[in-house]
This record gives C-alpha cells, structure tokens and sequence, in this order.
C-alpha cells in the first residue's frame, strides 16, 4: 500500500510512485500531454498526463481549477532542459498513473493566485474560506502559530502556566464599551465578555499561582477603526513579587528571542530597547507612542522602546478624573501618599509601561494595587459613588484584603505584532476569520436577527 506523500517532500521520492493528494492549482492543456499543477498545504508540484496511460489521460480533459484530486503516479527527475529553478519543485514532476477526484469545484468567485490584495477586502472576507487558501495568508497562519508556539514555549520554560479564564464574565473597565450577553437563567441581567483577563489574572495572584499567562481573547466594543476588531487576541501575563524592572526584562528577552528565533531577516535597531518617559515622548515626538525608526525606508527594521512614567489620571469630557491606563495600576511608591490622600492628583506618575514598536503600541503593562485602600482610592478619585465602588469592585477589594501578594503584569496585543513582524498593512491579515470594521462577519452574516422563540426565553424585545 502507497501512503500520501505531502508535495513538500517529493524530493525524497525520484524514481518512486507516490501517491498525492490536493487541489488543482492550473491545468495546462497541449492535447496529448496535460499538465496539472497540483498544490498541498506544503506546496506545488507538476503532474503530467501522457496518453499511454489512457483513463487518467481521459479524467484530465475533464478536470478544472481547485478539484480535489487523489493521484497515484511516478516522482521523475526533469531532463536538464526542464528544470525551472524558479520551483520549488521545478528539478522533478510526476507521471501519472491513475487519477481520483475525490471533489469538484465550482469556478471561484475570487483569485487566489495572488497576495489578493488588489480584491476588494469585502469579497475575501464573504469567502474567507477561499482567501485563506492563497499563499500569502497560509504563510500568515502558520507563521502566527509559530509566535504564539515560541510564547508560550518560552514562558513554559521559566515556569509560567496557562490559565484559562471565563468568557461569560461581569464587566470590567478597559476604557471601552463592553459586549453583553443576556441571562436566560436569571432573566434581565447580562454576562459581559471580558475586555481583558484583566481581573480575573490578578484573582490568580490573590490564589498564589505566582506567574500565570494566557493568549487570550478579548472582546471590546469599538468604533470602526481601521486597526480594530470587535475580538483580539492578547498574549496576557502576570507575575507576583515582582519589579518592574524585572517585567520589562522578561518582556524585552522574549521579543528580541521570537525576531531573532523566527523573522532573522529582520533587525532591531537597539537592544537594551531605550526607555523614554511620557513627557519625554510627547515633547519630542507629539505621541505617546513615537515610531524611533532611524530608516523609514527599511522594511525589515523593527524599533522598539518601552515608554514609561505616565500620568495616572486625566480629565474626562464630563470634568471628573479618569484613568489614563488602567485602574488596576499602582502609582509610582513615592506617589502612593498622594493616592492615599487623593491629594496632588494631576502630577500621580503611574507603575505603567507600554511596548511599542515602528509607531504602534503593540503591549502595556504596570505594577498593581495590592492594598484595597489603594485600589478603593483610584475608584473614589474618579468620582465613583460608594454603592458602586462595592457593587461592581468588592469581589476585588475583598480579595485583594486576603492577602494579595504584590503583583503586576501586561498584555501584548498580539494581532498588532504579528502584523508587524509580517510586514502586513492590516490585522485583518493575520486574524484567520476577521471582521469588517463595522464589526460584521461577512461570511456567517454576522450579527443577524434571533427567533422570537429564542428572544422570549431571554425575556427580550427588540425595539422597531
Ligand atoms: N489588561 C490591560 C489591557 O488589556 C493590560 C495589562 O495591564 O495587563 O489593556
């Protein structure tokens, strides 16, 4: 019995028959010959079709872009005049000898023999299953598994788990709007979808896991933006008895140890990355996240800087204070008594620090409240009215009041960085089934209307 070969390996097979199996990526017609070149997940390969072996001659006539064929056959070496050095597979083709063909297909409502980018984004995303087929998103995917492998590989490693947290969770203040899913259990009130693990990794510190990670799924509500999905992935950590000087390093190594390990091609222009405070940043770059590239021109040159040292509170519209990052995070220990105090609060300098790569902020992190009082003060700066406080932060304050160890950690926005590191425009080019950026799955025609059987178990109604 022959096994499948995958066309990658075809090399080892001269002089043998194989059997292979995949798509048809061109057919080339000259009468008595026909050519097929057949592609695998691996690659492509050239089959030929000769007369004298006349029933898979005859199913060649036949045969048509993308049908999926089982073709048993000889792995020729090319005569010299033959080898296309431009192939992967141009030094050998395969004689046929039978032909199955195990589907049809009907013509394609999109090129896949591009990059695709010259296709109007809506039809690649209705038919992502196709799109994904082109060369360039298949490198996509498995070079994204690849970052996510090396993470968690790495993290592993030093003794990190991954710790999987709810997706049917309460709201949590990420500074967006959440996405709410109705209780058919407990009728009018609503799950929200996590923003962030963000609550739920510091609980893993309040539980002495010490140092957890997760690539997460966050999920938050936004305005179209072009860099924006309504679901991301984060890669999220966190880490207890620890510095922030300790988290930077770890964050630093293991970036510098994915670029080098899987994208050597591309160079990073200093390593220590340089470390520029907020005030520094703005006042020299007018951003928060300044792209420090010393050759704009060069695509394969990665600048990354950590930028740290910002305010913890701003104002908002409404003229109260909110937070400029994260609520969670602790202030700067030579500011902790103004907290304390909520006294001095525009100068609070913040434990926050954000990653950031070419321009983008691609991670953000800081050191946390471990006391309740300080964490209780952040919500009280804000103007948050007692009952509040309790009714949606005392699961925090109480937990943080058994003995919460001091932590802090970050989040890398991964979609961001393997976008980067791909040399892609768009996260939707790395995202396998992206959303447009209203937010509709173009493909499933997602979101749709429900039954109204579905909406009065839920005890909802729709408003005309
Ligand atoms: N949870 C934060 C975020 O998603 C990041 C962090 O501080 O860990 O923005």
């Amino acid at each position: 019995m022959l096994e499948r070969v995958y066309i990658s390996d075809l090399k080892n097979y001269i002089g043998q028959d194989v059997i292979v199996d995949g798509w048809v990526d061109v057919r080339r017609d000259h009468g008595k010959l026909i050519f097929i070149d057949l592609r695998d997940k691996s690659e492509k390969v050239q089959i030929v079709f000769l007369p004298t072996h006349q029933e898979a001659h005859e199913t060649a006539k036949s045969i048509r872009s993308e049908w999926v064929l089982r073709i048993k056959g000889k792995v020729n070496a090319r005569s010299e005049k033959l080898v296309n050095n431009n192939e992967f597979n141009g030094t050998l083709e395969i004689e046929a000898l039978s032909v199955e063909v195990l589907n049809k297909s009907e013509a394609l409502p999109i090129d896949i023999s591009t990059d695709g980018l010259e296709i109007n984004e809506e039809n690649r995303l209705r038919y992502r299953y196709l799109d994904l087929r082109r060369k360039r998103m298949q490198r996509n995917l498995r070079i994204r598994h690849k970052i996510i492998k090396k993470m968690r590989d790495y993290l592993d490693e030093r003794d990190f788990i991954e710790v999987e947290t709810p997706i049917l969770t309460k709201s949590t203040p990420e500074g967006a709007r959440d996405y709410i899913v109705p209780s058919r259990q407990s009728k009018g009130k609503f799950y929200a979808l996590p923003q962030s693990p963000q609550q739920y990794k510091q609980l893993l510190m309040v539980a002495g896991i010490e140092k957890y990670f997760q690539i997460a799924r966050c999920f938050r509500d936004e305005d179209t933006r072009s860099d924006r999905q309504p679901e991301f992935t984060q890669m999220d950590l966190e880490m207890s008895f620890v510095t922030q000087e300790e988290l930077i390093n770890l964050n630093e190594e293991m970036l510098i140890h994915i670029v080098q390990t899987l994208i050597p091609e591309k160079k990073i222009q200093q390593i220590p990355f340089p470390r520029i405070t907020y005030k520094e940043a703005m006042e020299k770059y007018h951003t928060d996240r300044p792209d420090i590239r010393e050759n704009k021109d060069d695509p394969n040159l990665l600048a990354f800087c950590w930028v740290v040292d910002f305010p913890f509170f701003e104002k908002a519209d409404n003229g109260s204070w909110t937070f400029t990052h994260n609520p969670f995070s602790a202030p700067k220990p030579e500011y902790m008594n103004d907290l304390l105090m909520k006294t001095n609060v525009e100068n609070i300098i913040t434990t926050q620090y954000d990653i950031v790569l070419n321009g983008y902020e691609i991670g953000g992190g800081s050191i946390r409240n471990h006391n309740p009082e300080a964490l209780k003060a952040v919500f009280e700066i804000m103007g948050y009215p007692e009952d509040q406080i309790s009714k949606n932060f005392g699961h925090m304050l109480q937990a943080l009041s058994y003995g919460a160890p001091p932590h802090g950690g970050i989040a890398w926005g991964l979609d961001r960085f393997v976008t980067l590191l791909l040399g892609e425009d768009s996260i939707r080019e790395v995202i396998p089934f992206a959303k447009t950026g209203e937010g509709k799955d173009l493909m499933m025609s997602s979101p749709s209307e429900v039954s109204t059987a579905q909406l009065q178990e839920l005890n909802i109604k729709t408003l005309k």
